[in-house]
């Protein structure tokens, strides 16, 4: 097994969540020679255009898929990470009192074990030895983001029990998953005091407000990956969503150089590991890299 690829796979809910959670982590990786795959759950079909300098999309949730994947495909390039499409329809944020049903079809609705088929099989043909995904609550209230815990988890602990999902590849077990943390209320405090103290407007008031109201426990982070060199492969993945982030918004408004100041990392929570490992980690792989003697 000397030498062998390290390999990593990213799960997330829609094309542009692989550029604002993780996104620098995976560029970093990828570029020391790890095999990185990011795998999107759904085609992002149901989001709307978040971006006020954009125009109109035409061609209703098929245009949009369209431009999602083109978006998509520039992300990745930007990131130096390969991604596949595991094919379900986004299943739209829900919005309103009472909120409407989720549309027919889509994945949040898909009973698990044909929601998890699919990602069983690819864990089963990439062999991931570290998998990432969202913590139960989905890290963001949106029907899919729940729905990708619960399938990446399910592939996890699945994928190397032959007496499961048959037929769908040779069993392979992933050695470690994490939870991605990159909106930890603790991170979102710190640059707000820190463009605050520089004399900036921050625009974090109103999200520290509203993160603390949802009155979700805070989860804690075990893994802090400094990854600051990857931040403008970052930037340019969450500028090629151009549907979906605005050049001038949420994602761009904390001044470069205060970020990498005072928060220098990305975080994620170990969920679960086969490997021995100590905590608190700075590697996604750490107890891997002996074990498959890369
Ligand atoms: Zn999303």
């Amino acid at each position: 097994m000397t030498g062998e690829r390290l390999r990593l796979m990213a799960v997330h809910a829609h094309p542009d969540d692989e550029s604002s959670k993780g996104a620098a982590t995976t560029a970093m990786y990828a570029a020391q020679g790890v095999d990185v795959l990011v795998v999107t759950c759904t085609g992002g079909e149901r989001g709307d255009v978040l971006n006020p300098q954009y125009g109109q999309v035409e061609g209703g949730i098929e245009g949009m898929r369209t431009v999602r994947f083109a978006e998509m495909a520039r992300a990745a390039q930007a990131l130096g990470v390969r991604q596949h499409w595991l094919g379900f329809v986004d299943s739209g944020l829900p919005e309103g009192d009472p909120l409407p049903p989720l549309p027919e079809g889509c994945f949040a609705l898909q009973p698990l074990e044909v929601a998890s088929a699919p990602l069983v099989e690819l864990v089963r043909e990439f062999r991931p030895h570290v998998m990432t995904t969202y913590d139960p609550s989905g890290g963001y209230p949106h029907p899919d983001h729940v729905m990708t815990h619960r399938v990446a988890y399910e592939a996890y602990h699945a994928a190397g029990d032959a007496e499961r999902y048959r037929g769908h590849g040779d069993p392979w077990t992933p050695l470690k998953l994490y939870y991605n943390h990159g909106f930890s209320l603790a991170r979102m405090r710190a640059m707000h005091d820190a463009i605050v103290a520089a004399g900036h407007e921050s625009p974090f008031g109103d999200w520290i407000d509203s993160r603390q109201a949802r009155e979700i426990p805070e989860r804690t982070a075990t893994t802090f990956v400094p990854c600051s060199d990857f931040f403008p492969q970052r930037d340019a993945a969450l500028r090629a969503h151009a549907t979906q982030i605005d050049p001038d918004g949420f994602f761009f408004a904390v001044p470069r150089e205060i970020e990498l100041a005072q928060w220098p990392t990305e975080e994620f929570e170990l969920a679960h590991a086969h490997v021995p490992t100590h905590l608190p980690e700075d590697d996604l792989f750490a107890g891997v890299r002996g074990t498959v003697g890369a």
